[in-house]
């Protein structure tokens, strides 16, 4: 999966490119950059990869996320639905705009259940976050059917799924924007970095200048213009340093997602032969940027049992259900509304009364296929030597 597999002579050759300046800043400093904007042509770069018109680049995915959600105007009073299994990062920069998550069950896809959500629209609601969840694809031309349908924008975190698409169509460009992360495991990385694209123009404007303490970037989108305000902003300035690796791992990410595509071949087949086991939902094979291979065992009890001689055999697989990073009931802090804010923000309102209480027990749909699935995260470089470790393990795990 990661970008750091294949971290090179290529990213050593932009990032001193980027040293040999002096500017570490991707706006002004003109004369000693002698033509060199990094960040810039990262964001060209990647608007080109996609297909759209914009990219706006940003310091993290999570920062992206904040960014985006700002710009399309949603704040405090506001409710968003994601989904129950994602990064914690989604809701995290939905708390941050003051606006309140709310979570929808996840389906077969492991994404977004088109039908849940729209039971969970209320006047409230103003976006939708569905999440194209380790690299695959979310059902979204429905979920943008639905949020048509009730005047909602529709945001996509595709941070776990770079390069993925969904008939011929780069996931990212479904929605009114896609947001990036390039963080440490991500499948191109620039160490920390985040990424917003989108074709409307007024939205990137002001993505572009929000990012930047609100200076007025108008003459000159995309740079510095009168330093007139239109807006408070803050600061999620990416650096060259980091543009500079992103223009390389772009360059690599057609290649990483087809050597991933051939591990995951590989691993799919010793799977296939456990009793009982089902894949994961692929909308579509073509797109899936094969990142992770994930599969369901008839019930909790026999993922267990598989996954135990997985173990046993040096090759566990991720139960997703019991990880406390990226499941629902596993957030500990979202269940008790834990908070460094003395007046309780975000779970308890301005007048200090509580707002919103999450129940554990509220997505029983997604508690149950968490249970039974297991998942292996798919390496960019797969040894024949782990190969064939794994392989056999599998064949243990078929025998039960
Ligand atoms: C990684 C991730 C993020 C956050 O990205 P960072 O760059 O780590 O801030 C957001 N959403 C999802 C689904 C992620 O996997």
């Amino acid at each position: 999966m990661p970008g750091f597999e294949v971290f090179g002579e290529e990213e050593k050759k932009e990032i001193l490119e980027v040293l040999d300046t002096g500017v570490l800043f991707r706006y002004e400093f003109p004369e000693q950059r002698r033509g060199v904007y990094k960040v810039r042509t990262f964001e060209e770069n990647f608007a080109r990869y996609c297909g759209v018109k914009h990219a706006q680049a940003v310091t993290s995915g999570t920062s992206a996320l904040k960014v985006a959600l700002t710009a399309l105007g949603v704040g405090p009073g506001d409710e968003v639905i994601t989904q129950c299994f994602t990064f914690v990062a989604t809701w995290e920069a939905i708390f941050d705009v003051g606006a309140v998550p709310v979570f929808a069950e996840v389906d077969e896809t492991l994404n977004m259940d088109p039908n849940d959500l729209e039971k969970k629209i209320t006047s409230r609601t103003k976006c939708i976050v569905p999440v194209h969840m380790l690299g695959a694809q979310a059902r979204i031309r429905e979920i943008k059917a639905i949020a048509d349908r009730h005047n909602i924008p529709v945001l996509e975190d595709t941070a776990q799924a770079a390069g993925g698409s969904l008939d011929g169509k780069r996931l990212g460009t479904f929605g009114a924007c896609g947001t990036f992360s390039f963080d440490a495991v991500k499948t191109m990385t620039t160490g920390e970095g985040g990424m917003i694209i989108t074709d409307d123009e007024k939205l990137w404007r002001d993505m572009s200048e929000y990012h930047d303490h609100g200076h007025d970037h108008v003459p000159n989108p995309g740079t510095r213009g009168g330093e007139g305000r239109n807006f408070i902003g803050f600061n999620f300035r990416m650096m060259e340093l980091q543009g500079a690796i992103g223009i390389a791992q772009l360059a690599k990410l057609d290649d990483m997602i087809s050597s991933q595509k051939k591990n995951k071949a590989a691993l799919k087949a010793a799977i296939a032969k456990i009793k009982g086991v089902t894949f994961r939902t692929i909308l579509d094979e073509q797109g899936d940027s094969a990142t992770f291979i994930g599969f369901f065992l008839p019930d909790g009890a026999k993922a267990k049992a598989v996954n135990a001689v997985l173990a046993a055999n040096g090759a566990g697989a991720i139960a997703f259900g019991a990880n406390t990073w990226h499941f629902y009931p596993k957030w500990e802090h979202l269940l008790a509304g834990s908070t460094l804010a003395k007046s309780g923000w975000p779970f308890a309102g301005p007048d200090g009364k509580r707002r919103v209480v999450y129940d554990k027990d509220a997505l029983p749909v997604s508690a149950a296929l968490m249970d039974r699935l297991l998942v292996y995260q798919v390496p960019v470089k797969l040894s024949e030597q782990r190969l064939a470790q794994m392989v056999a393990a599998l064949d243990k795990a078929a025998q039960i």
